[in-house]
């Protein structure tokens, strides 16, 4: 079973607790507010109210098979340095932190988190990517400058086979899914592999309906040319 320590309990590290609490793992959430830890006490398998700068604090929690720590201590940026500094002496694999500030995200990183998230910047970036190019609807960065994206289809791709769009040859983009929301049930090219309506790696035959989205794989250079052309054609 996985096992999964929270350390902060404001609204990123509840959230985070209330969804991975539904799941089957065992999860570890501190604070050092012992009314946040009271909160979510029928949620963690484990409660504690302790501040998590103390290193012989953070060792009695038994850290030896723990799967990762999430950091999550809002504006106190000094705790959160110091807690993954401790993390990391202590020989945590995974340690993920949240940033508020790009400096704060530079000396987490120095100090040794794994993986940061900087929630307010990532989600301006993505709304700012949204406001302008109409069509897009979530993406998700991957490593090394390639990207996901969901896009709504714009008009001049509708009843249109994914050959005649030809992503591929056109933009060096992959539809590597289509999500239906009306899933079309009379054509064995276009039935979904999922009962959610998914059907992955969709063939050249997939006839594309106003109320599909597509999810699309390529750079970033080469989605931002395709929203450059959509954008252009809207
Ligand atoms: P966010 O909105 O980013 O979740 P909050 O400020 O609401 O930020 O929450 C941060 C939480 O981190 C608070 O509940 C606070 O008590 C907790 N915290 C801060 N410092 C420590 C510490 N040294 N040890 C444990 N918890 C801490």
């Amino acid at each position: 079973m996985n096992k999964i320590v929270v350390i902060g309990l404001g609204s990123f590290g509840m959230n985070l607790i209330k969804t991975l609490s539904k799941k089957n793992i065992e999860l570890i959430a501190v604070d050092i507010n012992k009314d946040r830890v009271n909160e979510i006490k029928d949620l963690a398998t484990q409660p504690v109210t302790m501040d998590a700068t103390n290193k012989d604090n953070l060792k009695s929690l038994g850290l030896k098979d723990v799967d990762c720590v999430v950091v999550a201590c809002g504006p106190n940026l000094e705790a959160s340095i110091l807690i993954v500094h401790l993390l990391s002496e202590i020989g945590i694999n995974r340690i993920i932190a949240k940033a508020l500030t790009e400096d704060h995200e530079r000396i987490l990183s120095l100090v040794g988190a794994n993986e940061i998230l900087f929630p307010e910047r990532d989600i301006a970036v993505k709304l700012a990517n949204q406001l302008v190019s109409p069509n897009l609807m979530d993406y998700i960065p991957l490593e090394s400058g390639f990207v996901i994206e969901e896009l709504a289809p714009p008009d001049f791709f509708i009843g249109k086979t994914l050959e005649q769009i030809s992503m591929r040859k056109k933009f060096n983009i992959n539809v590597i899914g289509i999500k239906q929301i009306i899933p079309d049930m009379s054509s064995p090219d276009s039935i979904p592999d999922t009962d959610s309506g998914l059907t992955l790696n969709p063939g050249g035959n997939f006839l594309i309906k106003d109320s599909d989205i597509l999810i699309v794989l390529g750079t970033i250079e080469a989605v931002e040319k395709l929203h450059t052309k959509l954008n252009s054609k809207t």
